[in-house]
């Protein structure tokens, strides 16, 4: 079956408000409305409104970060799915590798807050992947395992229909060292399968995507694998003509 392609962009902990207008108008100024792609861009928090409205009436589709797991009340410096609706966000970013690292989400936060997530009616981007230690001690498959089904014992199979999954090795991500595209087909291969021991039609319906040091010139060997439905880009989705490159590879 023919999935969609997702190009979504990660701007992390960077931007201003002038250059975020910089980098859309450019993006948006050369993404072809023939595009058949999906493109995202997730935003810092401070900056949802402005990019909310720098995208409204494009093709460009926003996405938050990060998001707490608990409605409303006493969660200083945390912000609420309700909140993200406001700016018109359709995605938030889930379990990323740095959230997990540095903020101690660990399997159980971010099973929670896919379920909430998808409660509240947007979309979320599960990021899952192994560290390098991991990949050389071969636990790669099971790490992926680990991760998806802490999700999938808090969340039924069939939401993961609205379920994006961003397979990203942590040691591909910022390091100008990315998966090669036969590494990421094999994971994305063996999540697909995994996901069909519990429902093969949603399993050919999920969207798969790679992340980690993906560029203009290795996304279309990447887009060209069975099981890779697009990309989380992180550094290049800052530089407009690696972005759009991207997104033309993604077709
Ligand atoms: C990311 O932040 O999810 C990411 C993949 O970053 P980069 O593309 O810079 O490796």
């Amino acid at each position: 079956m023919t999935r969609k392609k997702i190009v979504a962009g990660n701007w992390k902990m960077n931007g201003s408000l002038a250059s975020n207008e910089q980098l859309l108008e450019g993006i948006i100024a050369k993404i072809e409305s023939s595009s058949d792609s999906l493109v995202i861009v997730s935003s810092p928090s401070p900056y949802l409104g402005q990019v909310s409205e720098l995208v409204k009436n494009t093709t460009v589709s926003l996405a938050a970060q990060n998001v707490s797991q608990h409605s409303s009340g006493a969660y200083t410096g945390e912000v609420s799915l309700d909140m993200l609706k406001e700016f018109s966000v359709e995605y938030v970013l889930v379990g990323h590798s740095e959230r997990r690292t540095y903020y101690s989400e660990t399997d159980s936060i971010v099973a929670d807050k896919v379920k909430a997530v998808l409660e509240s009616g947007m979309k979320p981007i599960l990021c899952i992947g192994e560290t390098l230690e991991e990949r050389q001690a071969e636990q790669t498959l099971n790490v992926c395992v680990k991760q998806i089904d802490a999700v999938l014992n808090t969340v039924d199979v069939s939401n993961f229909e609205n379920v994006v999954i961003a397979y990203e090795p942590v040691w591909a991500i910022g390091t100008g060292l990315s998966a090669t595209a036969q590494q990421a087909q094999d994971v994305h291969e063996f999540i697909r399968k995994h996901i069909a021991t519990y429902n093969a039609n949603v399993a050919e319906k999920v969207q798969i995507l790679y992340g980690g040091s993906v560029k203009a010139n290795n996304s279309e060997e990447l887009f060209s694998m069975a099981d890779i439905d697009g990309a989380l880009v992180g550094g290049a989705s800052l530089i407009v003509d690696e972005f759009v490159g991207i997104i033309k590879a993604a077709g």
